[in-house]
């Protein structure tokens, strides 16, 4: 679980953003009010923290000292102050100080909160920066890291585009304009045609001082435009908005192609997954397989216990689903009690050995409820002909699921 240091010597700021992280975030917070305790609880927690939250104003500690200290850790900081006058040198303290947080009520708790979120989310964000100057990579991957991102580099829109080809999964690129090879325009051109807004987000920063440097890159696409000398804070808060945003288009996604009861697969992400993955195996010439898995007699847990045993049903087929199928195979709640499988490259022997221990694990399965012990099987229908298209596919294993009931249930049929 995330841990959040939370050193403060006023005890009603430190227990609201306490109690704000746990209700928001469910993390842990150890708090104290004093560099001594401060060394204490480090020591207790062999220094492992996500995030520190420092006042600059403590018994022991009058001009942020305590930043020295936690340092030592290596702990993002975030400053808590009740001035907006920072000095200098405090500013420029530590590597590890992430943002500042005037004290000044509610909404400046919000405030650190999205930045905790922030830190401990970076973790898994990739980005690339490019630009031609070495100084300027050196000091923006410094800044960026600050904010536990993962940072790559390029000289110019060449090696950025190979980068890119290499990590597929960098979400944000700060490209400069002026570059050799490749420059930042031709880049932004070119990788619009590749990903979409909300799968890669671009920002511009140049020194240009032509006031149409902005606006041209934002028509070619990119997400943001950042004129060279921006502080750390800038960058920082257009980061931010740039990653949330991403984020947000991330959940929609996510949303719109899982299924709310099971958190599988929907229908609709089914085919849109399905067709392509049977396209790619056809051109590889690899065996692909569809089945169709449906509960038997669904309709008596419904009638004989209500609408929620029978939605419990539902979600530990997902479970045991899940359990069982986790190297390439695409799964789909398609609608009711009915499941897909969509196994890709997998032969006829290793999916007929999968869908059995799965039918068995079924028939052996026994949710205790306390009073109710729910049981049920499932029958299966599959089909092998990888040569059709998904649609002929369904069908067919429809047409063995059918055969598979009216056989018994309880049972797996292949092709007829
Ligand atoms: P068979 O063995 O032939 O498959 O019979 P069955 O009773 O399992 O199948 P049938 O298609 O007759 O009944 C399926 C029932 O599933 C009917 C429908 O009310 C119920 N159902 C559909 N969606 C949901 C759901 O999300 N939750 C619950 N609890 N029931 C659902
Ligand atoms: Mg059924
Ligand atoms: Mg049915």
């Amino acid at each position: 679980m995330k841990k959040i240091l939370i050193i403060e010597d006023s005890k009603s700021i430190a227990s609201t953003l306490s109690l704000m992280i746990k209700e928001q975030f469910g993390y842990k917070t150890v708090l104290g009010s004093s560099v001594k305790e401060c060394a204490k609880i480090l020591l207790e927690h062999k220094g492992r923290f996500d995030v520190a939250l420092l006042d600059l104003g403590l018994p022991d500690s009058t001009h942020g000292e305590i930043v020295d200290f936690v340092t030592k850790f290596n702990i993002p900081i975030i400053i808590l102050t009740a001035s907006t006058l920072i000095e200098d040198d405090i500013k420029n303290r530590s590597l590890n100080i992430v943002d500042y947080v005037i004290k000044d009520g509610i909404y400046s708790f919000k405030y650190a909160l999205s930045v905790i979120q922030r830190v401990i989310n970076n973790k898994a964000v990739k980005v690339l920066v490019v630009d031609d100057s070495k100084t300027f990579l050196e000091t923006t991957k410094k800044l960026m890291e600050r904010y536990r991102l993962t940072v790559f580099t390029a000289k110019n829109g060449k090696e950025a585009l190979d980068v890119l080809n290499e990590h597929q999964d960098i979400k944000l690129l700060l490209t400069d304009y002026y570059m050799p090879i490749i420059d930042g325009l031709e880049l932004v051109r070119t990788l619009r045609k590749k990903y979409n807004k909300d799968e890669l987000s671009i920002i511009v920063t140049s020194a240009s001082k032509e006031k149409k440097t902005a606006s041209k890159f934002l028509k070619y696409g990119a997400n943001d435009f950042l004129y060279k000398g921006f502080t750390q804070e800038e960058l920082f808060v257009r980061i931010s908005a740039n990653i949330e945003l991403l984020e947000l288009f991330e959940q929609l996604r996510q949303k719109a192609n899982t299924d709310y009861l099971t958190n599988l697969y929907n229908r609709r992400y089914f085919f849109e997954q399905g067709t392509k993955i049977l396209e790619s195996s056809k051109r590889k010439n690899q065996p692909c397989a569809v089945a169709l898995i449906d509960i038997d007699k669904f309709k008596m847990i419904n009638d004989e216990y209500g609408h929620d045993i029978g939605d419990i049903a539902i979600k530990e087929v997902s479970i045991i689903l899940n359990r069982f199928l986790y190297n390439h195979e695409l799964v789909a709640r398609l609608g009711g009690e009915e499941f897909c499988i969509l196994f890709d490259n997998c032969d006829e022997k290793e999916t007929m050995i999968k869908l059995e221990l799965i039918r068995e694990e079924f028939e052996k399965n026994v949710i205790d409820l306390g009073v109710i012990k729910l049981k049920f099987t499932v029958s299966i229908g599959c089909s092998f002909n990888s040569n059709s298209s998904l649609d002929k596919m369904l069908q067919e294993a429809d047409k063995n699921l059918y055969s598979a009931k009216d056989s018994g249930r309880n049972q797996i049929r292949y092709r007829k």
